[in-house]
């Protein structure tokens, strides 16, 4: 087995998704030697994450990231709720937070548009390191320092580092190698995404909108893909009575599309990605054993209505980044690591769990008077400016992040 060494011992960080290389730059730009460890050969094509809310934004800004983003994505001003059968319930507009931020818009770019970027700029610091093809294994921690074990095509490997972090997903080996539960729920539906190049638009429909049905929601995104106009994304669930090969067969796609906009059924599309996954409500019972950590997925997973899985990860590898940079140079004692676990636990339990699992029942409610209810509180909320501005920093993450500063 192959020993690799630093110079210094670095903070290893497992995964090369977005929280990854967030958590490796927020480290090397504090001057923290890392070292990534990814299974894929580069980042990869996940077509997964797309909204990013507007303290995500203000944290990607320091080394240019939210910049770099603002090229290519799509700046969206205005989201909609909306029912299939009752149609606009209200339309919000985020430029009423234009005093609470410098990005009041949500900003839609591909999950896999970020990480190269991220990748980028993490390229600029000698001190920091990719190793890609290095698919981690297990781990062991002493007083001292961890030592990961990676197993990669010439065989394994071992790398010695001070801290690690586990941002390797929601499945995280890191997490089951430090033995942290990962309590809660799989729900019995599964979501499919289905991304097509024709327009919304003109039917009235804003960038970003979700649509209520007692039978089946819809969440609707339009992405840049490679330029202007773009692609919709839809996101919608599936009951077990339809198979997976069903689901992802273009004729599930072009009867999605005939129901949303009341064409005839035998009418096609153009689509261009079709997707069907599980989807899970649960959080890590600590984000901290030891030299470990946990931060994104590996800590927390949710559904994504109201995108705040990839965002919140970001709100951790922005926490963690500062906290274990000033553990790591002796600025502070390790028990700021675990002021970390309780500012991002806390929202992970209280807002991302809460909000996500409310914004899907509020979207599925079979009740009729509790929808009327909900659509007249809605349309009450968007006509005051109060009201609108208070919904819209929840909305928006905002108040999440003042919640996690308010953790002592
Ligand atoms: C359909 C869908 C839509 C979504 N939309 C949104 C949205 O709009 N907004 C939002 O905020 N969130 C959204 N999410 C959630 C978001 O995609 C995730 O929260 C995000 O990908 C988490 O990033 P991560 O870096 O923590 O994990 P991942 O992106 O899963 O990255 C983990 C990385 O670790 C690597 N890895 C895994 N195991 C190992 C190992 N043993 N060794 C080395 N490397 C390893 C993987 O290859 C991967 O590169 C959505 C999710 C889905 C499914």
């Amino acid at each position: 087995m192959t020993v690799k060494t630093a110079s210094l011992d670095p903070v290893i960080v497992v995964g090369a998704g977005p929280v990854g290389l967030l958590c490796a730059l927020e480290l090397a730009r504090r001057q923290v030697p890392v070292t990534v460890l990814e299974t894929e050969p580069g980042t990869t094509l996940d077509l997964r994450a797309g909204t990013f809310h507007p303290p995500t934004l203000e944290m990607l800004q320091p080394e240019g990231v939210a910049d770099a983003m603002l090229e290519t994505g799509i700046k969206v001003r205005y989201w909609q709720a909306r029912d299939r059968e009752y149609g606009l319930i209200a339309q919000w507009d985020l430029d009423l937070l234009k005093n609470d931020t410098p990005y009041p818009f949500r900003l839609h770019l591909e999950q896999h548009r970020l990480t190269p970027i991220l990748l980028a700029k993490l390229k600029a610091y000698s001190h920091a390191q990719v190793l890609f093809s290095h698919e981690f294994i297990s781990l062991t921690q002493s007083d001292e320092q961890v030592l990961a074990t990676a197993r990669t095509a010439q065989g394994e490997v071992q790398i010695k580092g001070r801290y690690l972090i586990g941002a390797d997903g929601g499945r995280s080996p890191v997490r089951k190698s430090a033995d942290i539960a990962f309590d809660g729920y799989t729900w019995p539906e599964r979501y499919t995404v289905v991304s097509t190049t024709f327009d919304f638009e003109p039917l009235g429909y804003a960038d970003n909108a979700y649509i209520s049905d007692p039978e089946q929601w819809l969440a609707f995104f339009r992405m840049p893909d490679a330029g202007p106009p773009g692609l919709w994304r839809m996101t919608l669930p599936v009951t077990d009575e339809i198979s997976d090969e069903e689901v992802l067969a273009p004729a599930f796609a072009h009867h999605a599309i005939n129901r949303i906009i009341g064409a005839p059924s035998g009418n096609t599309y153009p689509i261009v990605h079709q997707s069907v996954y599980r989807v899970h409500q649960r959080v890590a019972n600590c984000f901290r054993a030891g030299r470990v950590l946990l931060a994104g997925d590996s800590a927390h997973v949710n559904n994504p209505l109201g995108g705040f899985g990839l965002n919140s990860g970001i709100h951790d590898a922005v926490n963690l980044g500062d906290k274990l940079a000033r553990v790591y140079h002796g600025q502070a004692s390790a028990d700021l690591l675990d002021l970390y676990d309780r500012q991002r636990r806390t929202v992970a339990m209280e807002y991302v769990q809460n909000l996500s699992v409310k914004n899907k029942k509020n979207l599925e409610e079979k009740d009729l008077p509790t929808r009327l209810a909900r659509f007249e509180e809605l349309r009450q909320a968007v006509a005051d400016p109060v009201k609108a501005r208070a919904y819209l920093l929840m909305s928006s993450m905002i108040n999440s992040i003042a919640r996690a500063n308010a953790v002592t």
